[in-house]
């Protein structure tokens, strides 16, 4: 069995009436890439403030590396590291100083240091930006540089907090494949995101948060192995009527089923040939049929089921 990384247990903060995280339960293992998936205000952040120390909490206790997480625990610290929502850089320094600014912090050895600082910059792609200020820098490569800072003193344990937010395609690329290196690298992860597709993408295992509690946890599989709608068939069908539609209830594994706008849908608790027996039935009772698309459940299925709303958010 891997060693135990981080334990939360029944964490509590409330920000005065509101209850930010609600007894929030967590066990993160070395060698994982942990996510914690909400949508915005479920209370990611507070979780990762509260994880590190930088916020006091209400009740709940915090072990990393099977040690007790204090304010004041510099020994565990040092192997932690952080790539905050909110870019926190220095604004006079280049991206050179800025990242040997934050090495400096855990590696005192200069000739060690500047190997370390090299590696971050040749890992993030920023070679040819080091003399830049951050106000220079684009928004992904900004991010780029918030991340070297966090990784360079090369911690077992690297926390991200939203990392792809508001960032181009290609930059958010770059990251999601430098997170999985570091990972193979030996760093335990932990990833907060509410895009849904970033998880799946790089999540050994994830939590599924909303308004401050964990709804779901496990593997992808096993998240998606407990959800109801196995498949969801959309068929574009034009005047399709009552009878048939009816029918379509009728067939096997249906559990719901919906005409709009022209378009059918059909949900399904199991079974292997739902597309060809819809369609075979459409086709003989003469309906017109245009496109068509099967979906596999996704986590805001899991999500959909757990809570009746949607993960995704249209940004
Ligand atoms: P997430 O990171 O998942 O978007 P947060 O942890 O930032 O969520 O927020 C959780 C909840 O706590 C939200 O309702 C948010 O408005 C509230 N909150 C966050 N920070 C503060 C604060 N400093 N004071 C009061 N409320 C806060
Ligand atoms: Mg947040």
């Amino acid at each position: 069995m891997a060693e135990t990384v981080v334990k939360i247990d029944k964490l509590v903060k409330r920000y005065k009436e509101l209850v930010a995280v609600d007894h929030l339960s967590l066990e993160i293992k070395e060698g994982e890439v942990f996510g914690l998936l909400g949508p915005n205000g479920s209370g990611k952040t507070t979780t990762i403030n509260c994880l590190l120390s930088l916020l006091s909490y209400d009740k709940g206790d915090i072990q990393i590396f099977g040690r007790e997480m204090k304010p004041t625990a510099y020994d565990i610290k040092k192997d932690i590291g952080v790539v905050m929502q909110n870019v926190a850089v220095f604004e006079q320094l280049s991206v050179y100083e800025n990242i040997d600014y934050f090495c400096g912090l855990y590696i005192k050895d200069k000739a060690e240091r500047k190997k370390a600082v090299e590696e971050a910059i040749a890992f993030t792609g920023l070679e040819d930006f080091v003399k830049f200020k951050p106000k220079k820098l684009s928004g992904g490569l900004l991010r780029r540089l918030n991340i070297a800072c966090g990784i360079a003193h090369k911690p077992k344990l690297i926390i991200f907090d939203e990392p792809t937010v508001a960032v181009d395609p290609q930059s958010r690329n770059k990251i999601l494949e430098g997170i999985i290196d570091l990972n193979k690298a030996g760093a335990t992860v932990i990833y907060t995101s509410h895009y849904m597709e970033e998880v799946e993408q790089i999540c050994t295992r994830l939590a599924v948060m909303d308004k401050g509690r964990v709804i779901a946890s496990g593997t992808i599989d096993e998240l998606k192995s407990n959800v109801k709608c196995s498949e969801t068939v959309k068929v574009e069908a034009r005047a399709l009527d009552d009878e048939i539609f009816e029918k379509v209830g009728e067939l096997d594994h249906v559990f719901e089923k919906a005409y709009d706008n022209g378009e059918l849908t059909v949900k399904y608790t199991g079974g292997k040939h739902n597309v060809v027996r819809l369609l075979n039935l459409l086709q003989n009772a003469g309906v017109h049929i245009g496109r068509v698309s099967s979906e596999q459940p996704t986590l805001n299925t899991v999500f959909l089921e757990l809570t009746g709303k949607e993960l995704r958010d249209k940004d």
